[in-house]
Order: structure tokens, then sequence, then C-alpha cells
């Protein structure tokens, strides 16, 4: 037969255990040990201090004090253990214990203190306070060493738990908060997580998406090469590259959203295997190629606009050149005069086209720089009209500008480029001919310039991207127009550098008038 106090223990014991495995809850088990040990010692109070992770001991679990007296054991402790070290001798740290205690509580005779141990690593510990005086014999520390060691072992279980989950959490923060769409399939490529780029991507949200087939979240309006599902086929990811490294497969092309709009995405998918080779997960990394793509097909829209507009004025240059070279001919002086006017023309086309390209590359690496001086815009539109006059019979020109029209400062040469850009595209995109008029208005800090035609105008559309390096209206009289879109992105850039704005207001069919405001200083 079991001494009384023996089954008391064995009891206390087995209900501890049991709610060791059956919860992880820490301070849950922590009671029960308390509770155990103080009833189990006949003593009236107890507490048990973790070590965190700086070492320093924080009350966790207390029975029969009061609450508010938890902050004054944290902070006795912390003097505590700042005068006796971190790892102080046994009998040393007992005696400031004690020390503590009565001066806390004068009833408090008696304590009992054990080490909480795992491996050699002190956790912490657990103190019983009696009333009584005397020391606690080899019986009583045995029974409260078998807790302490229940303790232990859940201390330690629950710092690797919070710590398992700490990196779970933190890996899913990473996942959630990424500016790239990643999604977690499962071997039959059902969704097993979503994160929110990639719901901002296709429009689905996590929770209609987890579960799901990835066939029925990305849905493609176009693919460029094979996809996922032809690959696993195929016996992806298990053909061993060269270096042994499982291989990552990309997919690429035009996503399907759910508003109906597509998207250019690429997918990077990486298989996880798990501990029996067999593919367990894949990850999928989704990239938004927008950018890329538009990157692409600026390039490719520039390459085809500067080598035709290389193209045009150099096969006239050659072809009057060759002309006039002929030696069987006798040119009129006239003749002669007009050739030679057509190849200046088309040589001061080119240096044009040349320097608004340089510039357009420049400007993508520095801003642009002003040489300020006191400008005069109506004699400088007045000037630029009187210059282009001459080349049109169509159009009828109108200057207005009110009398004192304010001198501002800005940088001379740039606003007569942005003049002469203005109302060369009035004249280029009225070919029906017509009225333009450039005309200004002031207030006590501004001064607004405007260009209006009465040509062919602009979509809504078309306003917003004119702007835009390159960008020219697809229509049949822009591809016979010459033009290589840049004209109003560096009068736009320019305006900008003057702090002011371009704009254009205009409806398709009826004209245009594009106007720029800068401060006057
Ligand atoms: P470019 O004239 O060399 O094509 P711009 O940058 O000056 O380049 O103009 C960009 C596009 O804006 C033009 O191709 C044309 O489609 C449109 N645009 C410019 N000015 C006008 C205008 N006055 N009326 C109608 N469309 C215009």
């Amino acid at each position: 037969m079991l001494p009384d106090y023996r089954v008391r223990q064995r009891d206390f014991l087995l209900e501890i255990s049991r709610a060791m495995t059956a919860q992880l809850e820490l301070s849950e088990v922590l009671r029960l040990v308390l509770n155990a040990s103080v009833v189990m010692l006949g003593g009236q109070v107890g507490l048990i201090a973790l070590r965190d992770s700086n070492g320093l001991y924080r009350v966790r679990a207390t029975m029969g004090m009061e609450n508010d007296l938890v902050p004054i054991l944290n902070q006795q402790l912390r003097e505590l253990f700042k005068s006796v070290g971190r790892d102080p001798d046994p009998e040393m740290l007992n005696e400031k214990l004690r020390e503590m205690v009565v001066a806390l509580d004068r009833r408090l005779r008696q304590f009992i203190n054990l080490p909480l141990v795992i491996a050699g690593q002190p956790l912490g510990m657990l103190i019983v306070f009696r009333s009584y005086r005397g020391s606690a014999t080899t019986n009583d520390l045995q029974i409260l060493e078998s807790f302490a060691d229940q303790a232990a072992i859940a201390v330690h279980n629950a710092q690797l738990y919070e710590k398992i989950d700490q990196d779970r959490r933190r890996l899913a923060a990473i996942l959630e908060n990424s500016a790239d769409g990643i999604m977690i399939l499962d071997s039959e490529l059902r969704i097993n997580s979503f994160n929110r780029a990639l719901e901002r991507m296709t429009g689905c949200s996590a929770r209609e998406a987890v579960g799901r087939h990835q066939d029925e979240v990305i849905v493609w309006k176009r693919l460029d090469n094979g996809d996922l599902k032809s690959a696993l086929q195929e016996g992806w990811p298990f053909r061993i590259s060269s270096d042994e490294h499982v291989e990552t497969l990309y997919v690429e092309g035009d996503l399907l959203r759910r508003d109906g709009l597509t998207l250019s995405i690429g997918i990077t998918y990486a298989p996880l295997l798990g501990s029996d080779g067999q593919l367990a997960n894949i990850i999928a990394n989704v990239r938004d190629i927008t950018h890329f793509r538009k990157a692409q097909e600026m390039q490719s829209v520039f390459i085809s606009t500067v080598s035709h507009e290389l193209k045009t004025p150099v096969a006239l240059i050659k072809g009057y050149a060759g002309t006039l070279r002929r030696e069987d001919a006798m040119w009129d002086p006239e003749v002669i005069r007009n050739g030679l006017a057509v190849i200046e023309d088309e040589a001061d086309r080119l240096t044009i086209l040349i320097e608004d390209l340089l510039e357009t590359s420049k400007l993508q690496a520095q801003r642009m720089e002003l040489d300020l001086s006191d400008v005069h815009l109506d004699q400088l539109a007045a000037q630029c009209v009187e210059r282009f006059r001459t080349q049109t019979d169509i159009h009828e020109f109108i200057l207005n500008f009110p009398a004192n029209f304010p001198v501002i400062q800005g940088d001379e040469a740039r606003l007569r480029q942005v003049l002469d850009n203005l109302v060369s595209n009035a004249i280029k995109y009225s070919p029906d001919g017509g009225t333009i008029e450039v005309g200004g208005e002031a207030d006590d800090e501004t001064v607004t310039v405007y260009v209006r035609d009465e040509g062919i105008g602009l979509s809504e559309s078309e306003q917003e991207r004119i702007f835009e390096r390159f960008y020219r209206v697809d229509d049949t009289l822009r591809r016979t127009t010459q033009g290589a879109g840049l004209g109003l992105y560096l009068a736009k850039t320019i305006i900008s550098a003057h702090n002011g704005a371009l704009r254009v207001k205009s409806k398709l069919g009826h004209g245009a008038t594009f106007y720029f405001t800068i401060p006057q200083q």
C-alpha cells in the first residue's frame, strides 16, 4: 500500500501529464503544477518564475497571492539577479530570496525553491512558501522535484512550440505582404494558400481561391509557352538537371481576371518534395510583368518609328542629291535651288529628330536643367507664328495676347521649342486647314498660353496617352504624317521643369486646344 500522500502525488502527476498532452497552453500547465506543489507541501503561497530570452526572471504563475504583487515581485527578481549574477550560487540565491519574501509578507517563514532545468539549461524556478519555521525535508524536495520536472518539460515544449509558431507567423507575414503573388498548391494542384498580391492580380479573394483547383483561379487568356499541367505530364519536376537540382518551371501569358480585364503575368513554380521523394507542394511565385511587356513594346515601337523617321529624310536627301549630281542633265538654277532647299529642310529634320532622341535619353538619367532669363512669351509666340505661316497656305493664324502680357522667368530656347511643337502639331493634325489661334491669359501669379486648331482632334483615351514617350495615335493620318512621338513628351517635360502643367482639351473630329500654365517667377 502506498502512503496517502504518495497516492495524492501520483494523482496530481497524472492530472498534470494529461493536461500536458491535451493542450499546449503553458499557463494552464503551470497553474496545475503550482497548485499540486503547494497543496502537497502544505504551503499557502507559491509562484513559478520563468527566464525570458534575456535571462530575466518573470513571474508566470502564482497561487495564494494578490495579483498586484506580481509587478513588485518581477521588479525585485530583476534587482535580485542583478546583485547575484545570472548563474548564482544556490545558497546565496536562497538567502536573497528569503530576504525578499520576508520583506513582502512576515507570515511566510519558510520557503522551498527548486530550479526548473532541462538538459542543463535553467528555465526558471518553482517556489512554495510555508507559514511555519523550519527547513524543507528531503521528502518535501522529492515531491517538489517530481512536479518541477513536469513543469520544465511543459515549459520546454511550449518554448519550442512558440518558436515554431513564431517562425510560421513570420513566414506567413512575408508571404502575405510580398509584392509578388504567392500561392501554395498541393500535389493535386489545389490551392492551399493565396496571398494579398494575388487577390489584387486575379480579382479573386483568398477565401474564394483556397481549396479550388488552380485552373479555376488562374485562367489564361493567352499562354506564351507550356503550362503547369502539361509540364507535370511530361515528368516535371523529376527530370533531374545536370547539377542535381530540381528545376523550377516558368510560365508566362495573359491572365483573365475576374472583372474581364487581362493582366500579363509570369509564374515561377518551385516543387517541394516530401521526405518520401514525392511531390508534396508547389510554390508558385506570380509576377505582374505589365511594365516589362510595355517596355518591350515601347522598344519595338521606338525602333520602328525611329527607323521610319530616319529613312524618309535620308531617302529624300539621297534622291535629290543623286538627281542634282547627274552629269548628263543641265538643271535650271530654280530646280537646283528647290532641290537644295529640300535637302536642307530634310537635314534640319534629321537634326531635330536626333536632338529630340538625345534629349529624351538624357532625361531618363537626369532632371532637365533650365537656363533662366526674362521671356516675352507673346513675342515668342508671334515669331513662331511668323515662321510657320510660310509653311502652309491652307491655315489662317490668329494671335491673341492681351497688351502688357507679363514677362516671365524661363528658359527661352526651351519655351520656343514647346511653342514650335504645339504649332507644328496644330498644322500637321488639321490637314483640311482652318484657323490656328495662339493666345495667352495671365493672372497675378501665372500665365497661360494656348494653341487651338480645328483639326482631327483626339478622343479621351488618346488624350491620356499622347504625352508618353513615342506615343502616336494609330490612325491613317498619323501613319502618313511624320513624327516620332517625342514632341509632346519633351514639351510636357519642359513645362514641368518650369513648375507648370501642359494639358489638352479636345473632342475627336472637333479640333484640339493645347495649353500650358506656368508661374511668372
Ligand atoms: P508626333 O507629332 O511626332 O507624333 P507628338 O508627341 O508631338 O509626336 O504628338 C503625339 C501624338 O499626339 C501625335 O502623334 C498625334 O497623334 C497627337 N497629337 C498631337 N497634337 C495634336 C493635335 N493638335 N491634334 C490632334 N492630335 C494631336
